[in-house]
């Protein structure tokens, strides 16, 4: 797959920038795992997740699916590096994932942020973050239409009312035939604030083409569907036990992966294996190549 001009242009000046906000370094020299050294399955694998450490993956592979690796700054990747998203893109290329989970950060195009938008001290700054934030965004709109493109099923997770939405290159995708979307309320997933476990609704939106994602990930919190009442949503802002409430609730309820990871084998169960990545595959000899040729006869 080749990235749009506009995106490595971008990747190229702000992604050097950020690296060196991030770890001090001078750009392109953030470590970022190396797709040749991973280790390379014999046929692909069921589901990876990007832009996030290992969540959902754990749950995949205990239902006794192939993961691939799980990719995010904590475990090596720096996205917003020329070099990551090539790297990333050979490795999809290899791994052929069936189902790919994309959870870009959302924080510059969240309610919050918007509604500081004309309030900042320093707009340069805010321009900046907000650039980076469009950059993984616009990357992760970029795996999800490669997945599209190969026949293979996408999940991209963003808030329900995140300005990303809103983008044009957002409803591109959105427009494209198979692909859906769907609005849930985390709460009934079990969500909530760390120290008070109040439970948080934190509704979500998917945009996706997995036909086979499960109910609950379509279900909002109303009184027929609550799980927690008389016990009322806790609200996202502030701290609680001496860490952010909002960074807190980043993290995804064990329902939510167990959701996904069923979601994926609903799939799995009912779709052929894909062909060997091409490297994979050996050359048939002429024997066994003409033995499965029909007679001229037939
Ligand atoms: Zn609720």
């Amino acid at each position: 797959m080749e990235l749009p001009e506009d995106v490595l242009t971008e990747t190229e000046s702000l992604g050097s920038a950020w690296a060196s906000d991030l770890d001090g370094s001078d750009g392109d020299t953030s470590p970022c795992r190396d797709a040749r050294a991973l280790p390379q399955p014999k046929v692909p694998v069921h589901f990876m997740e990007v832009f996030s450490n290992p969540r959902i993956a754990p749950y995949v592979s205990g239902l006794g699916m192939r993961v691939g690796p799980s990719i995010d700054l904590g475990t090596g990747w720096n996205l917003a590096l020329r070099s990551c998203q090539n790297h990333l893109l050979q490795l999809l290329a290899v791994l052929q994932p069936f189902v790919l989970m994309l959870s870009p950060p959302c924080t510059v195009f969240s309610q919050v942020q918007n509604s500081m938008k004309n309030r900042r001290k320093c707009q340069r700054t805010w321009k900046k973050h907000y650039e980076q934030g469009l950059l993984l965004w616009r990357f992760a709109l970029c795996l999800f239409k490669e997945q599209c493109r190969q026949g293979r099923k996408a999940v991209l997770e963003h808030p329900w009312l995140a300005s990303s939405w809103a983008l044009s290159i957002t409803e591109e995708v959105a427009n494209t035939p198979g692909v859906f979307q769907t609005i849930f309320d985390q709460c009934l997933l079990g969500l909530v604030t760390t120290a008070e476990q109040k439970p948080v609704r934190k509704r979500t939106r998917f945009l996706s083409n997995l036909q086979t994602l499960e109910i609950c990930f379509s279900t909002r919190c109303t009184p027929e569907t609550c799980s927690h009442l008389p016990v009322e949503h806790a609200w996202l802002q502030g701290r609680e036990g001496g860490a952010s409430r909002c960074r807190s609730a980043q993290v995804y309820p064990a329902d939510f992966c167990r959701g996904m990871a069923r979601s994926v084998l609903n799939y799995t169960n009912n779709v052929a294996a894909p062909a060997l990545p091409e490297a994979q595959v050996a050359p048939a000899d002429d024997a066994d190549s003409e033995a499965d040729l029909p007679s001229p006869a037939s």
